[in-house]
């Protein structure tokens, strides 16, 4: 494929897997760290350890340092990855002009004020305008940008933009729902509430009742 980088294709690991970018296929390349950048979290969290109070040499602590430093790569693993790269690989010319809906899409992300985990789903439709793109690919542009440090605001219009520059459709419409801990945890702890965003391009903007079509799915339970 034309546009894919030479990196891609580089066999470091002796087993048919490819290397770069970092964690593209999933969970058999989260073990794949940057020694280096691991390392230096490490010490990090090892001072960390003992600004709380902690003694970081006791044993159930030992290899807590690096774990939580790998941990967090994998976490914001979405700053190696190029959501847009994502779609246009798997781009294709199709006639369908209805709404294509990938609805519950797991979603888990850091929130960039506290560093403290949000989660929860993630509704995306779009309509074609001569393209299609591979129905696995949509959840796979939701983790690239979730997987960073993130507001949940920002994360929903990044989506809808990087689909609809990329895939140029007549519209895109992007829900998400999602619980904070750093609401539930801390702070106020208001333990139930869900934050829900919302972010609509073209006939979804214009148009009220694909807006409305696209709400009563989401709400469906056909499924
Ligand atoms: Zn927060």
């Amino acid at each position: 494929m034309a546009q894919e980088k030479a990196g891609e294709q580089m066999d470091l690991d002796g087993h048919g897997h490819r290397v770069n970018p970092v964690f593209e296929e999933g969970y058999e390349r989260i073990e794949r760290f940057d020694p280096a950048r691991i390392d230096r979290l490490s010490k990090h969290y090892a001072d960390v350890l003992e600004v709380i109070g902690e003694n970081p040499s006791r044993e159930g602590l030992l290899k807590t340092p690096e774990r939580v430093a790998k941990s967090m790569q994998f976490l914001t693993h979405g700053y190696e990855m190029d959501p847009a790269a994502i779609l246009r690989k798997a781009m294709f010319k199709e006639d369908y002009s209805q709404m294509v809906l990938v609805k519950d899409i797991e979603v888990y992300s850091l929130c960039e004020h506290h560093m403290l985990p949000f989660f929860g789903k993630a509704h995306v439709a779009y309509i074609p305008d001569g393209h299609i793109v591979g129905l696995s690919k949509i959840p796979r542009v939701v983790d690239a940008f979730a997987r960073r440090l993130q507001v949940q605001e920002r994360l929903t219009n990044e989506i809808r933009d990087c689909i609809h520059d990329t895939l140029q459709p007549l519209g895109v419409a992007v829900v998400i729902e999602a619980s904070h801990l750093c609401m539930q945890m801390r702070g106020i702890q208001k333990q139930n509430s869900v934050t829900t965003t919302s972010a609509f391009t073209g006939i979804f903007l214009a148009d009220h009742r694909s807006r409305e079509e696209f709400i009563k799915l989401i709400a469906s339970k056909l499924h």
